[in-house]
């Protein structure tokens, strides 16, 4: 869908563009075209209608701004409401709970309970420093509770030794006594799943719910199940008092439906998307990158970009000062500086307004056009802090992750990479007089 929605607004954009005025009239085909992408996208019918129709009344409502096409207010209105579809803001964890706080992950069999179990306590001890114990009471299928032991050994985190003979509602109450007595910040519970939505199992994890007590309770979801995700999600949300959802499997969707609908059909939000088998960290979800990769908002968006084009003086200063301090330039300068670049007309426009640049001005044109600008930016974003301060501790694992994350191969991970460093040692040969010379340029 990520394809079809751009492809099909690009198109029907046409119809708009040029027209003095959004309408209903003009917009008709464009919102048919939206309809379609989602519907393909296997986006649930009464999120499509309900999106559609918003989309409609915010395009119609948008306030005459004279900087902007119709065709550009439109696409404002589409990225906008894919943003609120997705949950509108980032929604983070809730671990305010006297230790241990407990996380209960529910779903269906196959969704990636264990593998998201394993990859949040990752995410729990590397991120946010707590002491983490992981516990299955998947009873049912003994080669579970071993795949989380095997798991947890790998990543370093404690596994509380479940006997299988054992009831799960046991299980759970000897393992939180532990994890009390042992001061665990966090106590994850991986469930046991069914193929289908059944009453036992939906009483099993009910009474874990209640003797657990926990602070969050995940329904863990198979992005590839479109519609479904979101029906499935409603099932259990019924049942449990759901805080959120771990959307699992996102690296091979590449159609959206159930990101778009699981928000909208739960009420609840996407907290974390589990981005391939590897255990890495899970990755907390962010709507409005979700959107922005939904409908390449690469050339849209910096088309409204342009429009508001202005150049932020105080952040050009703030890399000046840091350079001239001597303090590493780091990748969150770099994209800092992408945001700049972009705002100056791209990486030509900024060379050239940089003095005594000459050659170097023109190979760096030649590598870096104003296209990969973007895909830079997206890749940027796709790394995690750390990673942006640190790029050095960039290696396989973490370089693919990125990739998938920004939507790219993994050598357009490489080249940037390489391009950051050229940057780093360009910024170095500058020096100090160099920078005034930029700060000033960019004043110009
Ligand atoms: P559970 O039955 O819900 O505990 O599911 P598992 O954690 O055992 O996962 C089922 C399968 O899905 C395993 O083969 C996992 O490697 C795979 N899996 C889980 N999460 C992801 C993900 O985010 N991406 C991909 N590609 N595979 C995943
Ligand atoms: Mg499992």
């Amino acid at each position: 869908m990520f394809e079809n929605l751009t492809q099909r607004l690009t198109r029907t954009l046409k119809n708009i563009s040029g027209k003095g005025r959004i309408t209903e009239e003009n917009i008709k085909d464009t919102l048919r075209e939206v309809r379609t992408a989602l519907l393909e996208a296997d986006v649930a019918l009464p999120v499509v209608k309900s999106f559609t129709n918003r989309v409609k009344e915010r395009a119609l409502g948008a306030e005459v701004n004279l900087s902007l096409s119709p065709g550009q207010e439109f696409i404002k209105a589409v990225h906008a409401e894919l943003i609120e579809t997705l949950g509108g803001q980032i929604s983070e964890i809730n671990l305010a709970h006297q230790p241990p706080a407990v996380i209960l992950l529910a779903g269906l069999q196959g969704a990636g309970k264990t593998t998201s179990a394993a990859k949040l306590a990752l995410f729990l001890k590397e991120r946010m420093n707590k002491k983490v114990l992981l516990v299955s009471v998947d009873t049912y299928r003994p080669a579970a509770m071993d795949q989380l032991k095997t798991l947890a050994v790998e990543i370093g985190v404690d596994c509380y030794p479940s006997d299988p003979k054992n009831k799960p509602e046991d299980i759970a109450t000897a393992a939180l006594k532990e994890a009390k007595l042992r001061a665990y910040d966090v106590m994850i519970l991986d469930t046991a799943g069914r193929l289908a939505v059944d009453e036992e199992m939906m009483n099993e994890v009910k009474r874990l719910h209640s003797l657990t007590d926990p602070i969050e309770t995940f329904f863990t979801v198979d992005a590839m199940t479109g519609q479904d995700a979101a029906n499935t999600a409603k099932a259990f949300g019924e049942a449990l008092d759901l805080t959120g959802v771990i959307l699992t499997k996102a690296d091979g969707d590449a159609r959206g439906g159930a990101a778009l609908s699981v928000k909208e059909i739960t009420g609840k939000p996407i907290k974390f998307i589990g981005l391939g088998e590897k255990i890495v960290p899970l990755e907390p979800f962010h709507p409005d990158r979700i959107a922005s990769r939904i409908l390449d908002m690469g050339d849209v968006l910096s088309l409204i970009e342009d429009l508001q084009r202005n150049t932020d003086m105080e952040q050009a200063k703030k890399v000046a000062q840091k350079i001239k301090s001597g303090e590493g330039f780091t990748f969150e300068d770099f994209r800092d500086q992408i945001t700049q670049m972009k705002k100056m007309g791209g990486m030509s426009g900024l060379l050239d307004k940089l003095p005594g640049m000459g050659n170097i001005s023109d190979q760096i044109k030649d590598k870096v056009n104003d296209k990969s600008l973007l895909h830079m930016e997206a890749i940027i974003n796709s790394m995690t802090k750390k990673e942006r301060i640190h790029p050095e501790i960039i290696k396989g694992s973490r370089k693919k992750r990125i990739a998938m994350g920004a939507g790219v191969e993994i050598h357009e991970v490489n080249v940037l990479l390489r391009q950051f460093d050229m940057t780093q040692k360009m910024m170095k040969k500058m020096g100090k007089g160099g920078i005034r010379k930029m700060a000033g340029a960019m004043k110009g």
